[in-house]
């Protein structure tokens, strides 16, 4: 059975799903470009792809499942067998002289192995291109449309491929999606595993894209950790939204990179052509826009584009143009939340940065943070924190501590200790009621240097804690070799303490855990007495939350210190009671 004109023209659009990523990726391009006589064979000889181009030249012996020598018989002549075999079982590329038949001018044709099996190139002229040319040919191609990190199609073919898919759709019914996808946390993996561990992330990332994929659906390395997927001719939005889906679950699994397993999750934006960009251009930033949604949506989700979302783009823009004046205008500020050791000792707080945008009102850190961090603003800010919070410090019973959070971009700056030190020294605090709080993510990477740092913040005195436990990495190696006084516990686990019997084992065993190595430990989030009851019958040292104590402004704290009495702190539930 020959394959129907419209079978072949299908074979050379899509690659097969099962096709290894750079072969399918090289296939693709191949069959749609070049005007020469390609095919491509599996492990048994049987024609899996070919170039429309083929059947022209080799008539009906060309249908999908043809052994290789139904098309070539040359094959089986055994001047040239033993070369093919060759590299079909692996050896480097050739180019094969096929054996001559009568009246026939000489041919030749290039052989190389992919993952499947073999691909065949032979020139449409005799006199066109030399085998060695060809095979040049073939890799520049590759080359000048491929990534070549990860084998998907470059930006440049992205820029071509959207534009003809809109040149393709008529009307107004959205038949085009451009699904812009960003990986979450990319940077932290690139900062904190280094460079080689953030290629391999992106290769892996690559490949999980590329198995999502349907007909009609190809996939580009756009930039960074930034790729995109062009569909065409499905029933939109439906579509779209299922491919975002599979796509967002792809990423749930964490990646294993150098033995540790690292979660990186996908954020997606989705732009349909025409309705939200006639030109590639218009569409690109309208994905993009969406894609910023799904960021500020929680991240590990899809959004598609509509026009208010253009507002929250200006806001956010209007935010970072105003974040560089905030500390100067005095609109940073800090909270203080209470760090209470059961049953109702008051111990220290936390500092929490807020911002008083003059129009907006309060903006909460997880808001513009990021936007300091990506602005290169975080270094000055935290030092200020560090100061301002010290001097606040200083006006509460010298019994009290203070922790004070420290963003990645502090502690890789380099000048951590020396900057600590200082402050210290011209506020005139005791190190020791210092806390520093750091998260898993500051610690991936340099790892001697880390040790240094918190050794030398150590030797100055100053206690160390790990914020979030058990939200990022949780590699228990870090408990071994960084000198931690405190393991502060997410709320994430606590939140559900009551109900979850798995939580509370989770809870139970840090607690243990770290008191086998004399790490204190923080339980962060508290809302109910329940939790806290819970909480303290299982040992845990200290309780920070809501129940015990909202983070107050400065002067609120005061009144919160001069209030708390040593026989009982007064709950957010009602009035002076020990837990
Ligand atoms: P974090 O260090 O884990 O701080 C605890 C967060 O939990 C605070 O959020 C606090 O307000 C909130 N929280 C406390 N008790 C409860 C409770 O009972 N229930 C609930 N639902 N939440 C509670 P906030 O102030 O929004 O800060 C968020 C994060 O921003 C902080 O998490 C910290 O990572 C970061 N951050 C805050 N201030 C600074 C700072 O000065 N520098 C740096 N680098 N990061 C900061
Ligand atoms: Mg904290
Ligand atoms: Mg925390």
């Amino acid at each position: 059975m020959h394959p129907k004109a419209s079978d072949a023209g299908k074979e050379s659009k899509g690659p097969s799903p099962d096709a290894p990523h750079i072969a399918e990726a090289l296939l693709a391009d191949l069959l749609s470009n070049t005007a020469d006589l390609v095919s491509f064979y599996d492990r048994d000889f049987r024609l899996t792809h070919y170039a429309a181009g083929l059947k022209g030249m080799h008539g009906g012996a060309v249908a999908l499942g043809a052994a290789i020598w139904e098309i070539y018989p040359g094959f089986l002549d055994s001047s040239c067998r033993d070369e093919f075999l060759r590299v079909f079982q692996g050896g480097t590329p050739a180019s094969i002289d096929l054996p001559r038949s009568r009246g026939q001018a000489p041919r030749s044709v290039f052989v190389f192995g992919t993952a499947n099996g073999v691909g065949i190139i032979e020139s449409r002229e005799h006199g066109g291109r030399s085998a060695a040319e060809e095979q040049e040919h073939v890799i520049l191609l590759h080359q000048a449309t491929h990534d070549v990190l990860t084998g998907l199609q470059n930006r440049r073919r992205f820029g071509e491929r959207l534009q003809q898919a809109l040149a393709s759709i008529g009307g107004t019914k959205p038949k085009a999606a451009l699904l812009q996808i960003d990986l979450d946390d990319f940077k932290a993996v690139n900062d904190t595993l280094g460079h080689g561990a953030g290629d391999t992330l992106l290769q892996l990332a690559a490949g999980r894209i590329r198995d999502a994929l349907r007909d009609g659906e190809s996939a580009y390395r756009y930039a960074g950790d930034e790729f995109a997927v062009i569909q065409v001719g499905k029933e939109q939005p439906a579509e779209a939204e299922r491919l975002a889906g599979s796509l967002i679950d792809a990423f749930k699994e964490p990646f294993v990179i150098n033995g540790i397993a690292v979660f990186v999750g996908s954020s997606i934006g989705i732009a349909f052509g025409p309705e939200h960009g006639t030109d590639g251009e218009q569409l690109m930033k309208a994905a993009d826009i969406a894609l910023y949604a799904a960021k500020t949506d929680g991240r590990g989700c899809a959004r598609t584009f509509n026009r208010s979302m253009l507002l929250l783009l200006e806001q956010r823009e209007n935010l970072r143009r105003s974040l560089r004046a905030a500390l100067e205008r005095g609109e940073l500020y800090l909270e203080y939340q209470p760090l209470i050791r059961p049953p109702s000792s008051v111990i220290g707080f936390e500092a929490l940065l807020r911002w008083r945008h003059p129009e907006i009102g309060i903006i909460p850190p997880s808001v513009f943070i990021p936007i300091a961090e990506a602005d290169g603003l975080m270094d000055e800010i935290g030092r200020w924190v560090l100061e301002q919070a010290c001097r606040q410090a200083l006006t509460w019973p010298s019994s009290l501590t203070v922790a004070v959070n420290l963003s990645p971009a502090q502690f890789l700056s380099g000048s951590l200790t020396d900057t600590v030190a200082q402050i210290i020294d011209e506020v005139g605090i005791r190190a020791d009621r210092i806390e520093l709080e750091i998260t898993e993510t500051v610690l991936l990477e340099k790892t001697i240097d880390n040790i240094d740092t918190l050794n030398t913040l150590n030797v100055l005195g100053i206690r160390i804690s790990l914020d979030d436990f058990g939200t990022y990495y949780s590699s228990l190696s870090y408990l071994k070799n960084f000198p931690f006084d405190t393991l502060k516990i997410d709320q994430y686990f606590i939140a559900d303490l009551e109900t979850d019997l798995k939580g509370q084992t989770i809870v139970r065993s840090i607690i243990s855990l770290a008191h086998g190595l004399g790490i204190s430990v923080t339980a962060e989030g508290v809302e109910t007495s329940a939790q806290a009851r819970w909480l303290i019958k299982e040992n845990c040292d200290c309780l920070q939350g809501n129940l015990l104590g909202r983070p107050l402004d400065a002067e609120a704290t005061g009144d919160f210190i001069r209030l708390s009495s040593p026989k009982g702190i007064r709950t957010m539930e009602g009035s002076n009671r020990a837990l």
